[in-house]
């Protein structure tokens, strides 16, 4: 049950807004509301505003929402919203330092100027940092964890703690704590390893991985990059085009012509109850074609519009 008790708040220095639409905080662009939604200051200003809330309230993290779908009826209890286009990067004694709020492509441009190789790879993941960690984001063969050295975590009580990736179970696109629990907290802070390496070369690496996105994916549109994982030895991508199902539509929600595993909201006007829909068709139909079922990439969370 939820419960939803009068929260009193003081000395915030961040945004606060009540009955919020998520759908101005995610990349499909449609969804319910946030009761409450919190863009924190900083890391303390965060850390206060989890003090404020009863323990009983339902917290719910959101960077960039690349990789939600929020339901219609939208999200009891509070949201953070943790992009921070200002958050801090830094390199000091060979670990690159970044917020959790920072642009995972600002990383990877930050890395290049900075000589540090093999971050080329985290230019085309549209989230944050923190949304980075939470998922292991990854493509053309990089995965954020396996650089990291070391990430701060904001729990539940209000402290903080620093973790090292033995703290961790780390999978494809996938990050529980060690022993398998959900993670717990929220990442504010990662510092991460790279090999030295050359500055240009970077650079002209992130515009290849970049030129190759704007060529086989449909970033003009509203979409939530991959919605399925690729199944072992096989891509999800591959399967749903098999199955004949690009252009594929359900209300304002379409399976992309140019990317089969995406899902564009091209006018803008699709529910989120479209998309989820869109979603459990081509799951159906793929594993009746094919006998492989796909799992969602895409975390779909809130409650359907009553
Ligand atoms: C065009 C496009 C291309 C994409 N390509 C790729 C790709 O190549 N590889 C890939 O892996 N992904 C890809 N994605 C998916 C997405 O960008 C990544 O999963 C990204 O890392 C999500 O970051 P975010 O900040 O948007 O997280 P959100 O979508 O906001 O959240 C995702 C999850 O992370 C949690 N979370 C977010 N921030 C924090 C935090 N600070 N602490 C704890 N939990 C947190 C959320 O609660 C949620 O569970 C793509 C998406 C798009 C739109």
């Amino acid at each position: 049950m939820i419960v939803s008790e009068p929260v009193h708040f003081s000395g915030l220095r961040g945004m606060l807004k009540r009955e919020e639409s998520l759908a101005r905080h995610v990349t499909w662009r449609c969804g319910g509301r946030a009761d409450l939604a919190y863009a924190p200051a900083d890391r303390d200003d965060l850390a206060a505003f989890v003090r404020c809330l009863p323990a009983t309230q339902p917290l719910t993290v959101i960077g960039l929402g690349s990789n939600l779908l929020v339901r219609d009826g939208g999200l009891r209890g509070a949201v953070v919203l943790m992009h921070n286009p200002g958050g801090a990067l830094a390199v000091a004694d060979g670990l690159l330092y970044a917020d959790a709020g920072v642009a995972s492509p600002k990383v990877a441009r930050f890395a290049a100027t900075h000589g540090c190789a093999e971050a080329e790879f985290l230019a085309g993941i549209p989230g944050t940092i923190g949304g980075a960690l939470a998922m292991n984001a990854g493509c053309y063969g990089g995965e954020i964890w396996r650089y990291v050295a070391r990430v701060e975590v904001l729990l539940r009580d209000g402290g903080f703690a620093v973790r090292t990736p033995s703290d961790y179970s780390i999978g494809y696109r996938s990050v529980r704590r060690a022993g398998g629990a959900a993670l717990d907290g929220i990442f504010t802070a990662a510092w991460l390893r790279f090999p030295q390496g050359d500055s240009s070369a970077a650079r002209a690496r992130i515009k290849e991985l970049l030129a190759r996105r704007v060529a086989t994916q449909p970033l003009n549109l509203p979409n939530a990059g991959s919605v399925f994982r690729n199944p072992p030895g096989d891509h999800a991508a591959h399967l749903i085009e098999r199955c004949g199902l690009k252009g594929h539509a359900i209300g304002g929600a379409r399976v992309s012509e140019k990317h089969a595993n995406f899902i564009v909201n091209p006018e803008g006007t699709a529910r989120a109850a479209d998309i989820e829909a869109l979603i459990e068709y081509v799951r159906r139909v793929v594993a009746e074609k094919t006998g492989v079922t796909l799992e969602p990439e895409v975390q779909i969370i809130g409650e359907a519009e009553k």
